[in-house]
């Protein structure tokens, strides 16, 4: 082990359950909140409308490295490379954490992030009955359907691939800092750093002392997390192997590296919180990056999302009790 940082809570989820994700979620946003992140995993009668025949994607590799300008550095920097043609070597598989971050530690210069991302691809089919979990109904069951067609037709899943092991995901956080949701499809398991959105102003602190200027939205650098152990930057593992969902909160910054090759996908949702404790207000859209690669659509018009129609939301979509709760909450004022 690196360091004391747990990992995040893992929920298991059934069939009934899975076929309102957001409402499943919505259940556990103070947990959510307070690690950044949530691991679910599916129990055996869940269903997913995948397709038959997934990978026939055209895709092309990130020509995107990680560097270091001294051994001792904890931040890494990632750059473009013109390194495309470049034969990248078969890498050996990574045992563990320690095995990851023992061999980057030790890589001279510069490693490739070896990742591809391929925008409005997914694994899941639209066409399957309900029964059948199909990622895209996402963003439509979440708050972004006050915005309506407008703002979910924005919202579609993108594909990521891992083309060797120690592929690199570098820190990133959703588009707006919406929250997202990632399934892992198959291939190696991802270990994950996640900051919760509450952290975010003493990393931006820390990482200004160390003299750098970045912007940590869009892929710009990759952590070393015995630099947050070293600061006290609360931070928490994931460990997602396949058919496992990661849920990323408002606003969380998050990072990751593959084991081995894999396929995974994500997509972008809102909870109430993304417009009542103003993360859709503090995203920065005047860094200046290029986000070509992973960002899709124009910014979301917060002045959709009046309040009344939040609690109009919170009220239709997100308390539905079933029969057995209504019960228990009966009996829980009565004990009052
Ligand atoms: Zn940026």
């Amino acid at each position: 082990m690196l360091s004391t940082a747990t990992h995040v809570p893992t929920f298991q989820i059934n069939k009934s359950e899975i076929q309102n994700l957001i409402q499943f979620i919505y259940k556990y946003e103070q947990i959510l909140k307070e690690f950044g992140a949530l691991k679910i995993q599916l129990h055996v009668d869940c269903k997913l409308a995948l397709k038959k025949r997934p990978k026939n994607l055209l895709i092309s590799t990130i020509t995107k490295q990680v560097s270091k300008e001294n051994k001792d550095d904890l931040v890494y920097s990632v750059q473009q490379t013109d390194r495309s043609n470049e034969s990248i070597k078969q890498r050996a598989i990574i045992k563990d954490e320690t095995d990851f971050w023992f061999k980057l530690r030790l890589s001279k210069n510069y490693r490739q992030l070896n990742i591809s991302i391929v925008p409005n691809k997914s694994f899941f089919t639209e066409k399957k009955s309900h029964e059948y979990f199909d990622i895209h109904r996402i963003p439509k069951q979440s708050l972004l359907r006050i915005g309506e067609k407008k703002v979910i037709s924005q919202c579609v899943p993108h594909v990521k691939r891992a083309n060797s092991p120690g592929a690199i995901f570098p820190l990133s956080c959703a588009k707006q800092h919406l929250s997202s949701i990632d399934y892992h499809h198959e291939g190696g398991n991802h270990q994950w750093y996640v900051i919760p959105a509450y952290e975010r102003k003493a990393l931006e602190t820390l990482i200004k002392k160390e003299n750098l200027s970045v912007c940590f939205d869009h892929g710009n650098i990759f952590i070393d997390p015995l630099l947050l152990d070293k600061n006290h930057i609360r931070y928490h593992r994931i460990l997602q192997c396949p058919n496992e969902f990661v849920v990323l909160s408002a606003g969380t910054l998050a990072q990751s590296f593959t084991e081995d090759t894999s396929w995974s996908e994500s997509i972008d949702f809102a909870l109430p919180s993304w417009i009542e404790e103003g993360h859709a207000n503090a995203s920065d859209l005047s860094c200046g990056c290029d986000t070509s690669e992973t960002s899709l659509s124009e910014t979301i018009d917060v002045n959709l999302f009046q309040p009344e129609l939040i609690q109009k939301y919170i009220i239709s979509c997100l308390y539905n009790f079933t029969a057995e709760e209504s019960i228990s909450l009966t009996g829980l004022f009565s004990y009052f």
